[in-house]
């Protein structure tokens, strides 16, 4: 058995840390903030796990659309003029990953098997930790204006069934017997049956640091700064405060992972998306579905601490300071799916968050052994979907530790396909 260590406490890090204590080993995990804290992506997202989010945000035509993205700062993706020569490299590529549906088809293909069963292999994980309480398997709405809208999204849909994703067609009527709180304009709806949600990620994912903690994993609350190699092979990781010995490393730093994949010989390219949610509490509705408004783009859930409605792509810096100006559009939208939200409601019961996504221009992870030491393992970039994956996440990167055969193709999320 191998002394690992993980860096990165958020819900990939804890799984994957999971997943090798089940295998025998013993795990460090490397986390500088608190566990399930606001400064990771995986506290604030739109709770929900989803195996029919396979359609990566890139699509047919986006460069024709960048434009209105640096104009328009009121619509569901904006780029800040100031970070545009820094974020051009990355853009060109993204732009490019899904620029023909056959992209698209391929991306989503590749997707499949991370996030197939996420509710399932997410309810086991919580089980065992204890908290088998905040993991729903009630299926996702979402909502449209018209069919037309619909049909407006043809192709993304057409792609989600070709991949075996299912769903039930709901008019107006059954519409309204599912989700009355929701505002009569939205006349079609789908409900992905198969998708769930995490109630409180914040706190999923503190209880799995607790049960790891349980289980003998070391917590080490540092920043992690490198790696120690002799001869090609792991030393330990560096971090702010001293090293930490170990044969194998895991890079689960999400947004942050980049310079930690270069020391480990990969030249990865990884954005953040920023996403912010609102919190609003005592809502006065009761959604018995999450709900994924088709004009909205953003995620409509029940918490423990109200209503929760996530989303919005601003492309700006790790350290550019929040723009909120995002989060209340998210709220004044939050109004038009759900008439009954108060008009006004007050301060101390809405709360904001922003955090980053971290992102890679196709939408997939970097998830396989680094290419400058087979000692060290990527399990970051998991963009719009990191807390789906992170379960199947946890079991891929034990399974690498330990060399046993992959459940599936790891070739896409290779790290080299980044290579000119
Ligand atoms: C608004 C929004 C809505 C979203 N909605 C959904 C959704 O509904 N469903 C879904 O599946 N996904 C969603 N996502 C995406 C999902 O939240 C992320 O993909 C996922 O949380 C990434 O998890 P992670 O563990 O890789 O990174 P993080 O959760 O960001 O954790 C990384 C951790 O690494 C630590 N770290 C950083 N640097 C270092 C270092 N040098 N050494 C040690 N530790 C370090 C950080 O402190 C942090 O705790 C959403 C994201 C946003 C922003």
């Amino acid at each position: 058995m191998s002394r690992v260590a993980v860096i990165g406490g958020g819900s990939v890090g804890l799984a994957c840390t999971l997943e090798l204590l089940r295998d025998g080993h013993s795990v460090s995990l490397i986390e500088p903030g608190p566990f399930g804290g606001s400064q990771a992506a995986s506290h604030g997202n739109g709770t929900l796990l989803n195996p029919s989010s396979v359609i990566p945000v890139s699509c047919p035509g986006l460069w024709r659309k960048i434009p209105g993205y640096l104009m328009n700062r009121d619509g569901p993706l904006t780029i800040r003029w100031s970070y545009l020569p820094a974020l051009l490299p990355w853009l060109s590529r993204f732009a490019a990953a899904g620029a023909t549906p056959a992209k698209v088809a391929a991306i989503a293909r590749a997707l499949r098997p991370l996030l197939a069963d996420a509710p399932a292999l997410h309810l086991a994980l919580a089980q065992d930790a204890g908290v088998g309480d905040l993991i729903d398997r009630q299926g996702v709405l979402f909502v449209f204006p018209s069919r037309t809208a619909f049909a407006a999204e043809a192709l993304s849909w057409r792609v989600r069934h070709d991949n075996g994703i299912r769903w039930l067609e709901l008019d107006a009527d059954e519409l309204r017997q599912r989700e009355p709180s929701l505002n009569p304009r939205y006349t079609f709806g789908l409900l992905a049956t198969e998708n769930g949600q995490c109630r409180d990620p914040g706190a999923y994912v503190a209880a799995l640091a607790r049960h790891a903690a349980a289980l003998g994993a070391t917590i080490v609350p540092n920043r992690a700064t490198g790696f120690r190699m002799r001869s090609g092979r792991l030393q330990a990781v560096t971090t702010q405060n001293g090293d930490v010995a170990c044969d194998k490393a895991v890079i689960a730093a999400g947004a942050w992972s980049e310079p930690l994949a270069a020391a480990a010989g990969d030249r990865v390219w990884l954005q953040t998306e920023r996403g912010y949610h609102v919190t609003i509490a005592d809502p006065g509705i009761e959604p018995r579905y999450p709900a994924i408004p088709s004009d909205g783009k953003m995620a409509c859930a029940m918490t423990p601490a109200g209503l929760r409605v996530a989303g919005q792509v601003e492309l700006a810096g790790l350290d550019d300071p929040p723009d909120w100006r995002r989060a209340d559009a998210l709220l004044a939208f939050a109004r038009t799916v759900y008439p009954g939200l108060p008009a006004d409601p007050p301060p101390e019961r809405v709360t904001r968050w922003m955090g980053h996504r971290p992102s890679t221009p196709d939408g997939l992870p970097v998830l396989g052994l680094a290419s400058g030491c087979p000692d060290v393992v990527h399990a970051f970039g998991h963009g719009h979907v990191g807390l789906t994956a992170a379960a199947m996440t946890g079991k891929i990167v034990a399974g690498l530790v330990a060399a046993r055969p992959a459940p599936f193709v790891l070739t896409p999320y290779a790290a080299t396909r980044f290579r000119p």
